[in-house]
């Protein structure tokens, strides 16, 4: 278990997990002049951002195809510190009774389906209103997407695909799992919207290496923490498991969903590409898989082979996803009431607050979290008007004070 309490006692700061959350909360911490280590139970860094070469040189992401994009400067501002970036904006088609149509619905979508030649805004829109099956109320993620375009999209598109990944239907989910999709009347066929949409030029694992690069910076992979029950002397504890993990589901398990992935790699001739767009979604009931992403659109490496992941979803394995519902979500509320009452232990991130959360939101959550438990040296300095000195302390009582007052908290949920 990495060493005992008492060496552990050594460190300032010990942080659970060396996803975006532990990794943002370690360099932010060491950055404040604190020692920290970081305990990783797999055998690498990066979390479920992890990427690596393949056998066959091929960059693949090991946890399922990660696409960076977000909408707030102070998170890319931040990650630009570690990492170059190449542009790239995904795109995704469905496969519907043979023929591929854009994902989010979109003019174009409605277009192929219906035989239709809108070219307009409005035209689209006004399709819309005639299809659409107003709910009083949107609670579930049917309702999300029926109140907007009704029944017979909702059953091409969304009901399939998402009984298979997550084994509900979507009448059992919060509206906000499919409300992640927006619906568009224009034809921009992109994914997502946000200002920022790049890639980590040399991947997310060399990102996390130089975030970790720190001489305050200890990591030790392949190592467990237990939790509750391994609390021990370090000041401050950093949790970014599952929450449910750390008190020894004592209240019972949150349910998570999981995925399981087969890549498929080809020879080609350098940079040709297997797939139009970078994601194909299969939300039709005969297949088992969600969806195939070619790694060579992400990366836009050459080289003689490209590698596309295929993503079945499943109850057992790996916690990849929390489950938005009311039920699962009472049960982390009380969850979250012991961690309330925990001193000096911060829980972060998407299994941590159990929160269906984008890298970037994990990373503002983080930044966020790493102000409120240990200040912020801009802040130390317009305070003091001088650089800070010394860093940041851990005071004994497992609070974190940073010199010239005021910055540390240590808050139960951050
Ligand atoms: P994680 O990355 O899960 O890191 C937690 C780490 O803690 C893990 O490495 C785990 O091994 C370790 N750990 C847990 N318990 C212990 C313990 N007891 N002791 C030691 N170590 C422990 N987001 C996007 O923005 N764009 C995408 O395209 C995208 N695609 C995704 C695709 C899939 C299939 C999945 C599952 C997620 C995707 N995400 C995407 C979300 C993204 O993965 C998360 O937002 C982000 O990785 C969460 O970071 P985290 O640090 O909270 O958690
Ligand atoms: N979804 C769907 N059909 C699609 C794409 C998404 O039904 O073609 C639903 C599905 O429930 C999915 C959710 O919308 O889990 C969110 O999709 P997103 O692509 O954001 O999922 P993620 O990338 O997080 O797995």
């Amino acid at each position: 278990m990495g060493g005992n309490t008492t060496e552990r006692a050594r460190f300032d700061v010990c942080v659970v997990g060396a996803g975006f959350a532990g990794t943002v909360m370690a360099e932010r911490a060491a950055s404040m002049g604190l020692r920290v280590l970081v305990l990783e139970r797999r055998d690498h860094i990066a979390g479920n951002a992890f990427d690596h070469r393949d056998e066959h040189g091929v960059l693949v992401h090991r946890y399922g195809p990660h696409i960076f994009h977000t909408n707030a400067p102070r998170v890319s501002d931040y990650l630009s510190r570690f990492t170059d970036w190449r542009p790239y904006e995904h795109r995704v088609l469905a496969e519907v009774d043979g023929q591929f149509v854009p994902m989010p619905i979109n003019r174009t979508t409605v277009n192929r389906l219906y035989g239709l030649t809108f070219a307009t805004d409005a035209e689209v829109q006004r399709f819309f209103d005639e299809v659409a099956e107003p709910c009083a109320a949107v609670a579930t993620s049917r309702d999300a997407v029926v109140a907007k375009v009704g029944s017979e999209l909702y059953e091409l598109l969304f009901r399939g695909y998402t009984r298979k990944q997550w084994g509900l239907d979507p009448s059992q989910l919060d509206a906000s799992v499919c409300a992640r999709l927006p619906v568009r009347t224009s034809a921009d066929d992109r994914y997502f919207t946000d200002a920022f949409q790049q890639m980590p030029a040399a991947g997310y694992t060399a990102m996390f290496e130089r975030m970790l690069d720190h001489p305050l910076i200890e990591v030790r992979t392949g190592t467990a923490h237990a939790g509750e029950s391994e609390r021990g002397r370090v000041a401050l504890l950093v949790w970014t498991g599952p929450i449910d993990e750390y008190f020894g589901r004592r209240l019972g398990a949150l349910p998570y969903r999981s995925l399981r992935f087969r890549l498929e790699t080809r020879a080609t001739a350098p940079g040709v590409l297997l797939q139009p767009v970078g994601q194909i979604n299969y939300p039709e009931a005969h297949l088992d898989y969600t969806r195939t992403t070619e790694f060579r659109h992400l990366t836009g490496e050459p080289g003689g082979h490209t590698t596309i992941a295929y993503e079945y979803p499943c109850a057992d394995g790996d916690p990849y996803y929390p489950i938005p519902r009311p039920e699962n979500r009472a049960l982390y509320e009380r969850y979250r009431a012991l961690a309330a009452a925990q001193r000096g232990v911060v829980f972060v991130g998407r299994l941590a607050r159990y929160q269906y959360l984008n890298m970037d939101q994990v990373v503002a959550q983080a930044l966020h979290a790493a102000r409120a438990s240990f200040g912020s040296r801009d802040a130390s300095r317009r305070r003091r008007g001088a650089p800070v000195a010394g860093g940041a302390r851990v005071a004994g009582d497992g609070g974190v004070r940073v010199p010239g007052g005021g910055g540390a908290r240590v808050a139960g949920d951050g």
